[in-house]
């Protein structure tokens, strides 16, 4: 058994994680300042002898004692962390300083959630992780894409400078239960509004792409990662390599549901990237990872989890 210590635990991915470590027999601690995540999604957990919760903000140093850190916490809906850009910034790069700072302390291991979003509106494609990206650092999307690369930057110089043991891993579009029905992002967005019957809302005309991967997959590559050998640094690719068009998805959507929405088109946000599908031949190599839940099976999963609601 070992002391875990998970932050943005109370959202959607970090309350899957918790219940994954749990379930293995570990001890977590999950840290959250509950600005997109709830108390909800870790309910179930609430009474386990293991598990503990602390309302915390990672801008601001944290002294505990664990052997594991998994940093997860910052707000991935762009709804959300376009709300308060500066504050995104902050969590990224305060957040990835105190928790390298803690993991310098306990000689912990420390793996940083960072994202596909590096990447920015890739000219290469599928993008694997040699790919250095095309990302604006004045846009909207800036405070985070710009955010969680600076914190890959702290996680390597930490590693180079203090021998710090890390662990980065850059998750693609990632869906399942426990999203919130008004979190912005696409798959809970065409999911509620199939569900009630309303206008499923294509932003743009639909041909952008997106990989989709659901939860559990995710959860057992960060798993994966986290217990590999620590020579083994990253960064590395987590996704489901099945690209679908914005257009397909909201269709599948609409058919899974057995909904009679249409579709209607809004505007494109700005910097909107125009593809996205993740190269895993590394984690395939080096983790013998790979997602094992089709999209079909996912979205009727997570669909089933909404209905319930
Ligand atoms: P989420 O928004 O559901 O969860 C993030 C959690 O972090 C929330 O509970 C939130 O309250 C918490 N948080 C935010 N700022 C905080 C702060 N300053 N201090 C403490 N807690 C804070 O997002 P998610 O989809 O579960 O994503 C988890 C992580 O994975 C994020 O770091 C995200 O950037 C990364 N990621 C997710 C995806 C995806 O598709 N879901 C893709 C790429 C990367
Ligand atoms: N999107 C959409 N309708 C919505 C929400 C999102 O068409 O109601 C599109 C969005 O423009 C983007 C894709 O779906 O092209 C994925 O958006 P999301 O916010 O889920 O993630 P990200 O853009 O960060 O990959």
């Amino acid at each position: 058994m070992k002391r875990i210590l998970v932050t943005g635990g109370a959202g959607f991915i970090g309350s899957h994680l918790c219940q994954r470590l749990l379930d293995i027999g570990h001890d977590v601690l999950c840290v959250d300042n509950f600005f997109a995540g709830s108390r909800d999604n870790v309910a179930h957990l609430l009474n386990h002898p293991h598990f503990e919760i602390m309302r915390h903000d990672v801008t601001e140093p944290l002294r505990v004692e664990v052997e594991q850190i998994y940093n997860l916490a910052c707000p991935a809906s762009p709804v959300f962390y376009q709300s308060d850009p500066i504050k995104t910034t902050k969590t990224n790069v305060l957040g990835a300083l105190h928790m390298l700072g803690l993991a310098r302390n306990l000689g912990a291991t420390v793996l940083q959630a960072s994202t596909s979003e590096i990447y920015g509106d890739p000219e290469v494609h599928p993008q694997p992780e040699s790919y250095r990206g095309l990302v604006s650092t004045t846009g909207l999307r800036a405070c985070y894409d710009e955010g969680k690369r600076c914190a890959e930057t702290l996680f390597f110089d930490y590693w180079r400078q203090h021998s710090v043991a890390i662990k980065v891993v850059r998750i693609f579009n990632t869906y399942g239960p426990r999203m919130r029905s008004d979190d912005g992002r696409v798959v809970p967005s065409f999911i509620t509004q199939a569900l009630r019957g309303e206008d499923v809302t294509v932003f743009g005309d639909g041909s952008q792409t997106r990989s989709f991967c659901y939860v559990d997959d995710l959860v057992a590559g960060l798993i994966a990662m986290m217990e590999s050998p620590e020579a083994f640094i990253g960064p590395v690719n987590m996704g489901n390599p099945h690209e679908v068009t914005v257009r397909e998805l909201a269709e599948t959507v609409i058919r899974l549901a057995g909904s009679h929405s249409h579709i209607v088109h809004q505007p494109l946000p700005d910097d909107d990237p125009r593809q996205r599908c993740p190269d895993i031949t590394l984690a395939r190599d080096q983790l013998d990872w790979q997602p094992t839940v089709g999209l079909e099976e996912g979205l009727t999963r997570t669909i089933s989890y909404f209905s319930g609601r």
